[in-house]
């Protein structure tokens, strides 16, 4: 990284990528698949490791955003990191058990079962944002299933990426585990590798691109993306109640999170109240922006700077604004909670995702209005439905498309170690967490064993009688 900048800079050697998974691979054959034991050992390993490092891993975190909440980094990476492990490691004797299934008729006596076999290597390129729960979560899964691991963290959480490279390489053999560091171009040669699959976690845009490299190999993907996750505030909510929760998902880690409410559907005639309480609410969370161990700063200048040019456009526009008293610190890159409200559909603001403390709030006349409205937009990955009439909020979520649901409240479903993560339409495609992302990294084998007196062999040419019998 340039110290002076803070930006990035293309590692000078580039790490031997086609080598590494030519030895992962050459593993691969060499043995057989890790069994129950050999897989919970690994998981306690990794488990270990993060309880012995924790302090150092907080600490990685935080140089790596300037300030980062430590309680920012327990509760929203390694608590849900721990419980994964621990949910995964119950459960995985069950996970891995074959399952039975009944031969056709004309084909017993025989045998049949679905086994779930290890993919082989994993590719994981993982985001900044949450750089350890992003990075080792998919891990987790993908070492329960069995499989070789190949990790390319994000530049942009260059301290994170180093520890966990060397925290990684004292638990793991290169030829199990192996973390690589660079930036976009060892990223774009990474995403070309020909794993057996592909876990990436970042944005839509880069998603792309990644499933593009991905294809020439027939390398199957999980896209974790982002996009713009809606809240829809039924009519008649006490704002207060509701901006509480939205605030802690919208102003955690200063918006910087996947799964962040990014804009609030308010019916028209709530939006004054609600503005005043989200703002009342922002100051009572945050007293202070400046100097509060608590806030969260932006990850880099050039993020800092698109926020604020954000709420430019959307103000030059016409969206009204209401910002939290402290103006934060540019400096320090500490950008205070900002309501923009009714800014055009057209603005910037309301067309990308804003990954900031940036909250639009966008009046609606009718319930119907409001759901269009999301509809009219990409799949987001998240969608948060605040009401208390269970017949409306059910008919929200039957005409609406979205990765995950949190209703009356947000982001806790991610938490959920038992529901599956991931995205849908432009936010992503397929999914990891728990048993999913076991299933999502096993190939589910199927596996027929013929007994030995049975009729079906007897079917061959030359064709007569018994075919027309079996056929009819
Ligand atoms: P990003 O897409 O810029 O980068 C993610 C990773 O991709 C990094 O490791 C980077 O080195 C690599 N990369 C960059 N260019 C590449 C290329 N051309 N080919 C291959 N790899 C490339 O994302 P980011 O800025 O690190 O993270 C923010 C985005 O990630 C947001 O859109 C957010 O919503 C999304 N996100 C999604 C989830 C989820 O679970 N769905 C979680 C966190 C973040």
């Amino acid at each position: 990284m340039n110290m002076r900048t803070g930006e990035p800079v293309e590692e000078t050697a580039p790490p031997d990528l086609e080598g590494l998974l030519a030895a992962q691979r050459r593993a691969v054959l060499a043995a057989n698949p890790p069994d129950l034991a050999a897989r919970r050992q690994s998981l306690d390993a990794l488990a270990g490791l993060v309880r012995t490092h924790r302090e150092a891993m907080i600490a990685a975190v935080s140089a790596d955003f300037g300030n980062r909440a430590r309680q920012e980094t327990e509760l929203g990476e390694l608590l849900p990191l721990m419980n994964g492990i621990r949910h995964v490691r119950r459960h995985l004797k069950s996970w891995m058990r074959p399952e039975r299934r009944r031969p056709g008729l004309a084909f017993r006596p025989a045998s049949a079962r679905v086994e779930y076999q290890p993919l082989g290597v994993v590719g994981i390129l993982s985001p900044w944002n949450y750089p350890l729960f992003l990075t080792l979560g998919p891990l987790v899964d993908a070492l329960a299933a069995g499989n070789r691991v190949m990790i390319k963290p994000s530049e942009l959480a260059p301290r994170t990426a180093e520890l966990l490279e060397r925290l990684l390489a004292g638990l793991f053999a290169p030829d199990q585990v192996a973390v690589v560091r660079g930036g976009a171009g060892v990223a774009q040669a990474f995403s070309r590798l020909a794993f057996d699959h592909l876990i990436f976690t970042g944005s839509t845009g880069v998603g792309r691109a990644v499933m593009q490299a991905a294809a020439p190999n027939l390398t199957p993907v999980t896209l974790e993306l982002g996009g713009k996750s809606p809240v829809l505030l039924l009519p008649g909510q006490d704002p207060d109640r509701a901006a509480r929760t939205i605030a802690m998902g919208k102003f955690f880690n200063a918006g910087q999170t996947c799964v962040a409410p990014d804009y609030v559907l308010v019916p028209r005639a709530q939006m004054a109240g609600f503005a005043a309480a989200m703002l009342r609410c922002a100051e009572r969370m945050y007293p202070a922006i400046t100097g509060n161990p608590d806030y969260t700063s932006i990850i880099t200048g050039r993020h800092y700077a698109r926020l604020v040019s954000l709420v430019e456009g959307a103000v030059a526009a016409g969206a009204g604004v209401r910002r939290h008293a402290d103006p934060g610190d540019a400096g320090r890159r500490l950008f205070p909670p900002t309501l923009l409200i009714d800014p055009p559909a057209d603005s910037a603001v309301m067309g990308e995702e804003i990954f900031g403390p940036i909250l639009p709030l966008v009046p609606y006349d009718r319930v119907e209005d409001a759901v269009r409205f999301v509809n009219e937009r990409p799949k987001p990955l998240a969608l948060y439905c605040y009401g208390r009439d269970e017949r409306q909020v059910a008919e929200v979520l039957d005409r609406t498309r979205s990765g995950g649901v949190t209703v009356n409240a947000t982001m806790l479903h991610v938490g959920q170690e038992d529901l599956p993560f991931g995205g849908v339409g432009e936010s992503g495609m397929g999914a990891y967490h728990g048993r999913e992302g076991f299933r999502q990294l096993s190939h589910a084998r199927a596996v027929l064993r013929m007994g030995r007196f049975n009729a079906s062999h007897m079917v061959a040419a030359p064709y007569g009688r018994l075919v027309r019998l079996v056929t009819r």
